[in-house]
């Protein structure tokens, strides 16, 4: 499969080939064609399945197509809206708007909270064509009327069950009100779930048949298999410890961290200094400044280990991860695959390693039921537990959620 059997135009297809991108990642084969024909697409892909592009590069053709034709020369407003869970997120597919659209005339913007509102009033009179969002953000402009969705054509809700997750709901069907009935709609989600169904169910418009379209990239549970994943069975103790064992004796070149606590980034960071280990955090206690710079250095190989919570680091995107450590398990397959997803991107290979005690055993149980994969188990000679996981813990068999 190439890009160029996916009706792209030549002028995308040479952007394509200047980002190095040879050939198109399954959610992008599938997604695109559809989406260029004008059809409401739901996907469910996980981050790091190219799933930007894959809404993006047909958005610009179509809207390129339009201002091309002399009829849609009616200035600028806003033709694309895509709403994302986070301020990060928010920037990184801004910039892939950027990106793709460089051989174009449109504009775009991202809009979030945390930043001027001022400014951004003044970029939106100046017009733009596609608006990336965080709902929070968008809502408080439509409610201060510096903002109007009645030119919409195609609304892009990415990583749904995250804002759903977030508590955006009433904000994402208040947007959906504003719109113009007459849309196109596409959404992106890691796990489909009874909330985002109805969501979806509210968004999208169905064809003679009553359905819409739909790309199903992984089934929901599974995680993506370039990642090798494993677990080491550990005393809560010794988890520091261990972490500096392994970034030391492996010579980890870089790994990103994930902890349940804002408190426990901060301390994680401190033990690992103790041990000559450099590493630094982000968590909802930073600033928005300092959270980006710590991110920019990461992202530049100046930081080697960044320690970070699981609501901090959604949506961040750091290209090529090797290595990604649950030092703290996430309670929910939801999470797990989300974290895991930093790394392995786009075909390359990666390493997620979680950390598991005594105490998260159950838990663990029920994530790999949810998962339906066994985590590989390790334990690392120096560090094993001191009491073995009881058979009754083994033996557990959760209840039957959905
Ligand atoms: P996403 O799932 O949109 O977060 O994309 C994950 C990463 O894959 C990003 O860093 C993209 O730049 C990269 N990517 C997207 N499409 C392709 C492609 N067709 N070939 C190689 N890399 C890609």
């Amino acid at each position: 499969m190439t890009f160029s059997n996916l009706g792209l135009s030549p002028s995308l297809l040479a952007t394509i080939s200047d980002k190095g991108y040879t050939s198109p990642t399954p959610v992008q084969a599938k997604a695109i064609p559809t989406i260029l024909k004008g059809r409401d697409v739901v996907a469910v892909a996980q981050t790091g399945t190219g799933k930007t592009a894959a809404f993006v590069l047909p958005i610009i053709q179509r809207l390129e197509e339009q201002r091309l034709n002399a009829q849609s020369n009616r200035g600028k407003r806003i033709s694309a809206l895509i709403l994302v869970p986070t301020r990060e997120l928010a920037k990184q597919v801004q910039s892939s708007v950027v990106a793709y659209a460089k051989k174009t005339s449109l504009t775009s913007m991202a809009m979030y909270g945390g930043t001027d509102i001022d400014e951004q009033k003044s970029q939106l009179i100046e017009g733009i064509d596609v608006l990336v969002a965080t709902p929070g953000r968008l809502i408080d402009m439509l409610n201060q009327r510096a903002v109007y969705l009645d030119s919409v054509q195609t609304v892009v809700l990415d990583e749904a069950d995250r804002m759903l997750d977030m508590g955006f709901s009433d904000d994402i069907y208040r947007i959906i009100d504003r719109l113009p009935q007459r849309r196109q709609s596409l959404l992106f989600t890691a796990t489909m779930s009874k909330y985002v169904q109805s969501l979806s169910d509210e968004l999208s418009h169905y064809d003679v048949n009553g359905a819409v379209h739909e790309v199903r990239i992984e089934p929901k549970t599974k995680t993506a298999k370039n990642i090798e994943q494993w677990l080491i069975t550990v005393d809560k103790d010794t988890k520091s410890a261990l972490l500096s064992h392994l970034i030391i004796a492996s010579q980890w070149s870089q790994a990103l961290i994930f902890v349940e606590k804002k408190h426990a980034a901060a301390k994680l960071v401190a033990q690992l200094a103790k041990r000559g280990i450099d590493a630094d955090s982000i968590h909802g206690d930073r600033s928005q400044a300092q959270r980006e710079q710590v991110l920019e250095r990461f992202k530049r190989g100046q930081l080697k280990y960044l320690v970070a919570t699981g609501v901090a680091a959604r949506g961040i995107d750091i290209g090529q991860l090797e290595r990604v450590v649950n030092y703290d398990l996430p309670f929910k397959a939801e999470d797990y695959i989300h974290r895991i997803g930093r790394t392995g991107r786009a075909g390359q290979s990666g390493e997620a390693i979680s950390f598991v005690t005594l105490a998260d055993f159950k838990n663990l149980i029920k994530l790999e039921g949810r998962l339906n994969h066994l985590i590989e188990r390790r334990v690392i000679e120096g560090f094993e537990p001191r009491k073995p996981v009881p058979e009754t813990v083994l033996n557990y068999v959760p209840k039957q959620k959905r």
